[in-house]
């Protein structure tokens, strides 16, 4: 039972840990109040990483001492978890900035994510869909002068073609803080190949215009 009058000592502040399942597969993003609860569960079935936090837990009836519980970055947990790993990860403005890494991908230049939209490549009203796949990062000049054009009725090219993100990618992309090492090269290692997070440098007019 966790023991709500003692601090946990701290390694990291409020950790986020990577869950897996047994097969290595990502799951999502704990906190460590659900880790917890997992290792309570007895749902874990192993965990490595590095140590981000330690858990002060009940007195021993045997012996009176603390139980003490670490907290790794990474655990591997039993158990089915419906609807986290989905085909289509959520379409929402944040993750797909961060996908085209808050690069306009017309003029190429970068921005401030209040400054950035979503460009329907082919426009809603014309057919288009609300979809990875049909979404790029755009800024509010280019998208107002792209309209609802095709690429073929005006003078705009693509720096980039849009994709969907993998799991794998989304966590990585939906993630608010700092995603440690050891977990971000597990999910580098499950990235799609199509991944600009792969790539190393600037995403800034490093690509060919492309033909949509
Ligand atoms: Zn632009």
């Amino acid at each position: 039972m966790l023991d709500r009058q003692t601090c946990p000592p701290v390694i990291v502040v409020n950790p986020s840990i990577l869950r897996i399942n047994t097969a290595g597969v990502p799951v999502d993003w704990l906190t460590w109040q659900e880790a917890v609860c997992l290792h309570a569960r007895e749902l874990v079935s192993w965990t490595y990483g590095e140590e981000v936090m330690e858990v002060r837990g009940g007195h021993s009836r045997l012996n009176g001492e603390r139980t003490l519980l670490t907290l790794n970055s990474i655990m591997a947990c039993k158990g089915k978890v419906f609807n986290k790993i989905r085909k289509e990860p959520p379409l929402t403005n944040r993750a797909l900035f961060r996908r085209d890494q808050n690069v306009c991908l017309y003029c190429g230049k970068l921005f401030k994510e209040c400054d950035l939209s979503r460009d329907h490549v082919l426009a809603v009203s014309r057919g288009g869909q609300d979809r990875w796949t049909n979404v790029v990062t755009a800024c509010k000049r280019c998208n107002a002068r792209k309209g609802n054009y095709r690429l073929d009725e005006c003078t705009m090219e693509l720096l980039a073609l849009p994709y969907r993100p993998n799991h794998a990618e989304y966590l990585a992309l939906t993630h608010s803080g700092r995603i440690l090492g050891d977990q971000m090269s597990l999910l580098r290692r499950q990235f799609s190949s199509n991944s600009r997070l792969l790539e190393d440098g600037p995403l800034i007019l490093s690509r060919k215009p492309s033909v949509y």
